[in-house]
């Protein structure tokens, strides 16, 4: 249920080993939406520093991303750090047919059955198994089978101008992004995304979504030196993080952003939800059980949360601090290639800061 990337590389996996699924998806066509780039940061995906060489030779996954970002720009609002190393690939999603998802479509042979309206239950009653991949919480939490932790804007635009497709941009500073940050993504040498992403505000509306985005536009004109053209523009609210109970009920499995793939502290989980559909099918194959080969995401989920709980207490003095040490030594060190992931000692490290009742 959901032709996204967890459920079309679950199709994949599947298909490959005899089963022949069918897929439903509820638009008209895989990845009918706007166009964005995303990112896969190895920071953020460690031990796993290549995503790309990884699917490949670990599962033959063969995928292409749009660029390698080989210099991160962090800015804050007063201080600025320059990151030289490798530190992940920038990739494409939505209605564009180097997206993600549509690179998945083109290796599934199953039939897709498009503009559906199935429910689950209908899907339940008619087949052995369901894999719930709608990419968000909704259906699980129906099922209680979910706890949201936070939900999410997003605000964004494609914008032309010129870019060197290897620097990537990204803002810490609440005057543009209460509690999330702002990014800049080319994804060729004349487009880009720049999007503003923080947690849903009680007091939130328009006005104030407009706001922070207009002085986030003029920040990013004025750090790139143009006056970038918006091409095209999204808004997501309520964007729903939170994590599944069981990875597994019944004949249930919950993968993607239903599993919980979407990690709390930047909402990174576009690899998490790759591998939700190939364990998936591995367990349909017989060949482990979905429980286990999802344990350690659900650890890094609740990781994830810690750094998430800890990132919501720092006001722009701390930005300005942290991004200041970023730049040189420590920031090099960290960024650096390495099997062993920071986050997980850093969400240790926050956890006495954090009260009980966040
Ligand atoms: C604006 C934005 C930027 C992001 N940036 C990043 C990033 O930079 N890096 C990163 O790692 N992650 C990022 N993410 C998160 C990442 O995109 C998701 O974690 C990932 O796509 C989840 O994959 P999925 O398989 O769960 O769902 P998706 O890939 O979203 O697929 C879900 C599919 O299910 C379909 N569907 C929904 N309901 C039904 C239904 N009832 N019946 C049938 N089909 C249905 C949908 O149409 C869709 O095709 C971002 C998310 C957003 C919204």
């Amino acid at each position: 249920m959901g032709a996204g990337l967890s459920g079309l590389t679950c199709a994949i996996m599947l298909e490959r080993h005899g089963i022949n699924p069918t897929i439903f998806e509820n638009r008209s066509q895989v990845g009918d939406r706007f166009i964005n780039a995303e990112a896969f940061l190895s920071l953020l995906t460690r031990p796993v520093n290549d995503v790309f060489q990884y699917f490949s030779e670990e599962f033959q996954l063969y995928l292409k991303p749009a660029g390698s970002i080989n210099q991160l720009h962090i800015n804050s609002e007063n201080e600025k750090a320059v990151i030289k190393e490798h530190v992940g690939f920038v990739n494409i999603r939505g209605r564009h047919k180097l997206a993600l998802e549509n690179q998945l479509a083109e290796q599934v042979k199953s039939e897709i059955i498009f503009n559906s309206k199935h429910t689950y239950e209908e899907l339940l009653h008619e087949y052995t198994h369901v894999i719930m991949s709608t990419g968000d919480g909704s259906y699980a939490m129906k099922l209680d089978n979910y706890r949201e932790d936070l939900s999410v804007t997003l605000k964004g635009a494609t914008v032309e101008g010129e870019f060197d497709r290897f620097k990537v941009f990204v803002w810490l500073d609440n005057t543009l992004a209460p509690q999330g940050y702002a990014y800049l993504l080319p994804f060729s040498d004349t487009e880009a995304n720049i999007v503003i992403a923080y947690p849903d505000l009680p007091e939130e509306n328009e006005e104030m979504i407009t706001e922070y985005w207009d002085r986030f536009y003029k920040r990013a004109c004025r750090q790139l030196d143009q006056s970038l053209e918006i091409t095209d523009q999204f808004q997501v609210k309520n964007y729903k993080i939170g994590v599944s109970k069981s990875a597994r009920i019944g004949n249930t499995f919950f993968t993607g952003n239903c599993f919980g793939s979407a990690m709390p502290f930047l909402g990174f989980g576009q690899f998490e939800a790759i591998l939700t559909g190939i364990f998936a099918a591995y367990d349909l194959c017989g060949f482990g059980k979905y429980e286990e080969y999802t344990n350690t995401f659900r650890k890094s989920y609740d990781h994830s949360l810690t750094l998430r709980r800890g990132m919501e207490k720092l006001n722009n003095s701390t930005f300005d601090f942290a991004v200041k040490h970023l730049n040189g030594y420590i920031g090099q060190k960290l960024f650096q290639p390495n099997h062993k992931n920071p986050l997980k000692t850093i969400s240790y490290l926050v956890r006495p800061f954090i009260s009980k009742q966040d």
